[in-house]
Parts: C-alpha cells; structure tokens; sequence
C-alpha cells in the first residue's frame, strides 16, 4: 500500500540499489538549471563531514565527533570520527563546532501568504519565494496542508523534482474542502458531500498526495473525503471547528491541524455539524491543563491512530515576542512589512488570555506525546502575517523547546514523526546508513544554546548542499509580492 508520492521516491530509491554504477549514475545525476547551481555549496559524489555533533532524528542521545559518508546522495557510512577513514575522493568538510540534524520534514506549510484585509482574507501564492525559504531554513521536505492554487503547488513541485526550482520535496495536498464560511475568495465552496468526493477525485488524477477538509464541513463530507483518499492510500488532515475531535477520529481522520487549538469538542450545547467559531477558544481558556476530560480526548485520539500537527508558530503571542518570530523581518516586502507591524503594535499588551492558551497549548502537546501521541510540526504562514517559512521552521524548534521537550525530541518531531506518517521512514527522517543525505549543517550546538538553529549553513538534499544564507537573501523583501 503506498501512495503516489511514496512510489515516486520508492522508484528513485529502488533504482538506487540495483547494482551497476551506470544505474547508480542514472538515478543519482541531478542536473539543475543555473538558476539552481547558483545556490549550490556542494555537489559531489562523495562526500565526508567530519567531526560533526549529531542529533540523529530518532529522539535519543546525540553523539560527538561523529563522521558521515555520503556517496552519490545517500549515507554510507556514519559513526565516531576516530574510526571512519574518508575514502581518498571525498571532499571533506570539516564540521567541528558544528551540529548536523536530519533535513526538517515540515507538515502545515503552505506556498501562499495569508494577508488579512477585513472583511476578507487573501491566501495569495507565494511560489517564487516561499519554496525557496522552506529550504533555506531546513526543511527538506514539506506537506503543504491546504492550497489555494493547487495547479501552482503541483507544477513548483514538478519544477524542483527536475532541478528547475530550488526547494523541497512537496507532499501536495489538494484544495481546501470547505463549505462556504469565512470570506476567503481564494477557497472552492462545495454544496454537498458528493461534490466534496468528486473534487478528491479529481484532484488525485491531477497529482495531489493528501487532503485538508476546513472548519465548516458536516460528518458526511468528511466520511466521503475519508473514503475515496483511503481507498487511494492517501491521508486526510483538518483544521476542524463543525467537527469535533473525537466525530473526526471516529470517522477516520488521518491527523489534526494546529494542536488542540480547534479542538470543539468542549463547547457546550454545540449543534452537530455548525462551526461553533466564537464559541471555541474560550471553551479551551476554561479547560483546565489538567483536565481529566482532554486526556480522555487524547486517549482516543491515539488509540485510533490520529497524529496532531503542532503549529506553535501562528499562535505565538505578541507581547515579549519578535514581530517576526525567528528574525525573519527582513524577508517580507516594505509594504507589507508596515501592515504587519501596525498589527502587532495594536495587539502588544492586550494578548495575556491568548498568551496563557498558548502555554496551556504547549502542554497539551507535551502531555499527548507523553501518552505515546504522534506529534509533528509547522509553521502555517497565515495568521497575522508574522509567520515567514523557514525562519520560522527552525523557529519552531525553539518553540518546542520552550514547551518542554529536549532538543532531541523537537528534532524528531521535525522529522521521524512526520516520515513515518507519510511512509516514507525507509528513506528519509533520521541521519542512518541506507538514508537520503537529506541533512542541516548548523553553526554552533542548539542542543547547548536552542538560539544556534538559526546558523543554518548548509541544507543538504540528496547529498547536494545548498547555501542557506545564498538563498535567504535572495528572497529578502520578496515576501508579500510572489
Ligand atoms: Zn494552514
């Protein structure tokens, strides 16, 4: 059973095995566009970073003075440096005071920027710069969770798997399924279950790897959605409000989007199927952290298999915090920049109850892993337009330190859990032999000082290096405009 997207890899993979150094040759060969190349650090067959601390992806210990072997993109060999020679053709990087992480594997980023503009909300597409800021800032593999162009998502991800466009690989997720409720033109309304089934269809036909039904859908949508996705082994995610948790799980849901922010399942006197908007933050202010009543929530939620995606992110508060969370100010275009900084000198000071959910939102997400819940990670790149891609992927390591978890931990979340969610753990995920040398060289030890993951120097994908800060730069100010 496996998924377009993972057949796509599996091939690449499978022919990676084969033996005969011209099959090697064939399924290694990336040939890029100058466009591409001029981002590239490093692109060699054989590859050796040497004295590296290592947080391997797995959550466990991480390990001094270690060496890695790359050849032809993949892992060869990795272990202490004192015990691993560089065969005589590597190029050898020297990564001494540096850390290296498992390439990020995001799971709420979108290639689109939401500006708010009362009474409406734009989701306008970024595809220029938003691909580029993913990879820049470690991600080397992103679900997009929810498009508003669907057909730029699917030709961006055909365009970096072809070396034309720098950027991650995209788990394409298909358009919003939503019935007519917030004012978001960009978003495709369905009137009944049956158009909510065709459109999924539809959009497998076209190339779309997973799905995202939104917050004004009833439970026969939702069972349609599940059904044809699943029997196409394909996965369906929901930021939900008309749906509770547990109706979600129950009917079959895959994973749920920002935490337990949505979570309507304490709103009293709800009626089924009716997003109870206004009515469902403050049933969660009321929640006590502890509340017997969520842990039951998250109980079932993990007996039934139902991954939640932490978007700490999006719901940063505004007082004590960056404007941009993760410095990412530079990247947005001035215009823009202005919009958002009256937002947040408006907000500054009055965000204390949104702030205290914050906190109690980060234990959540604590107290689900530690039930055995599968957590992963995004950043969302809506909201109030504070949230940049990739500054705020590595940001969101920070985030989850400041909720809890050891570094080591956040870094899993980043990654294993998330390959292992899409299926694709064989390949990607952790740093280990057989692996894609999908890596994040970082300056520094973030294990020491959280702070250093933001000294991304070089993003390793399929063993090619691409320049982080090359490529930040060439985006500053692009934010906004496309
Ligand atoms: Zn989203």
């Amino acid at each position: 059973m496996e998924t377009n997207f993972q057949s796509r890899t599996k091939k690449y993979f499978l022919l990676f095995f084969l033996p005969g150094f011209l099959v090697l040759a064939t399924a290694h060969a990336q040939q890029f566009t100058p466009t591409v190349k001029q981002f590239i650090a490093v692109n060699v067959d054989t590859l050796a970073l040497i004295h590296a601390k290592v947080v391997d992806g797995t959550g466990g210990l991480s390990k001094t003075d270690q060496t890695i072997i790359i050849i032809k993109g993949r892992i060869v060999q990795l272990g202490n440096a004192s015990r691993i020679t560089a065969p005589p053709s590597a190029k050898i990087i020297d990564c001494s005071g540096k850390t290296i992480i498992p390439g990020m594997v995001m799971m709420h980023e979108h290639l689109f920027y939401g500006e708010s503009l009362p009474p409406n909300y734009l989701g306008l597409a970024m595809p220029l710069s938003f691909p580029r800021l993913y990879l820049a800032g470690g991600a080397t593999t992103i679900r997009t969770t929810g498009t508003v162009e669907p057909q730029t998502d699917l030709n961006i991800r055909k365009w970096i798997d072809e070396g034309k466009m720098v950027g991650p690989d995209i788990d394409v997720t298909g358009p919003y399924i939503e019935r007519e409720f917030l004012p978001i033109p960009e978003v495709h309304f369905i009137k009944s279950a049956d158009e909510a089934e065709e459109d999924v269809s539809y959009w497998i036909k076209k190339g779309c790897t997973s799905f995202k039904v939104y917050m004004d859908i009833t439970q026969d949508d939702l069972k349609k959605v599940v059904a044809v996705a699943h029997k196409n082994n394909l996965k369906v995610t929901g930021h939900l409000c008309s749906i509770t948790y547990r109706e979600a799980a129950t009917i079959g849901i895959d994973n749920l989007e920002h935490g337990f922010i949505p979570c309507s399942d304490f709103v009293t006197g709800r009626k089924e199927d009716v997003c109870a908007f206004g009515a469902v933050t403050p049933s969660l202010k009321k929640l006590d952290v502890n509340s017997a009543e969520m842990k039951d929530l998250m109980k079932f939620l993990i007996e039934k298999k139902v991954a939640i995606t932490s978007t700490l992110p999006v719901f940063e508060p505004y007082t004590g915090r960056e404007i941009i969370p993760g410095d990412g100010s530079a990247a947005l275009a001035p215009q823009i920049k202005e919009v958002v900084e009256q937002g947040y000198n408006a907000a500054v000071g009055k965000d204390s109850s949104d702030a205290a959910l914050f906190k109690k939102e980060m234990a959540w997400e604590k107290q689900f892993v530690e039930m055995g819940g599968r957590l992963m990670a995004g950043v969302d790149p809506t909201g109030a337009g504070r949230t940049i891609p990739g500054y705020a992927d590595r940001h969101v390591l920070e985030l989850l330190k400041e909720a809890g978890f050891t570094f080591s931990q956040a870094v899993k979340i980043c990654s294993l859990n998330a390959a292992e969610y899409l299926g694709r753990d064989k390949d990607i995920g952790t740093i280990a032999i057989g692996k894609r040398a999908d890596l994040v060289l970082i300056g520094g030890d973030p294990e020491k000082q959280i702070g250093d993951v933001r000294n991304t120097e070089i993003v390793f994908k399929n063993g090619v290096g691409f320049d982080s800060k090359k490529i930040f730069e060439s985006v500053n100010g692009k934010v906004g405009l496309y």
